[in-house]
């Protein structure tokens, strides 16, 4: 898979048995579909999550959905604006995103996923 922002190959990590599209060159994370509940390791907080996303107005930066490459829309949760597929493929979270949006959440009470990121960030 391709990130939307630099057109280069993602490298594909493992999380619990999700696996996350990782571009080192931007700091993006793309995730699939139903992928954030898995990651969260709760169906219902990944659910409350995606139906909290409000349609955003952010200068448009053009992404296209790295699955079907349409148009990515703009949305946001708690100040925060993401880029999600307008056919439901996934999010893209540029580089901080998706932390910021589990901390704003507190979708990750024993921060294995916060943990996981820094790690992440720290070797890339
Ligand atoms: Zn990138
Ligand atoms: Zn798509």
């Amino acid at each position: 898979m391709q990130c939307p922002v630099k057109k280069t190959p993602m490298l594909v990590l493992e999380l619990e048995g999700v696996e996350i599209d990782y571009c080192t060159s931007c700091g993006g994370i793309w995730l699939d579909a139903g992928e954030l509940a898995l990651l969260l390791g709760n169906e219902e907080a990944g659910r409350d999550l995606l139906d909290s996303l409000q349609p955003a107005h952010k200068a448009s930066r053009k992404l296209r959905c790295p699955v079907c490459g349409k148009r990515m829309k703009p949305v946001s949760a708690g100040g925060i604006t993401i880029d999600r597929c307008p056919h439901g493929h996934g999010i893209w979270f540029d580089r901080g995103e998706l932390a910021d949006i589990i901390r704003h959440g507190s979708l990750d009470p024993q921060h294995r996923v916060a943990t996981f990121l820094e790690n992440m960030f720290q070797e890339g």
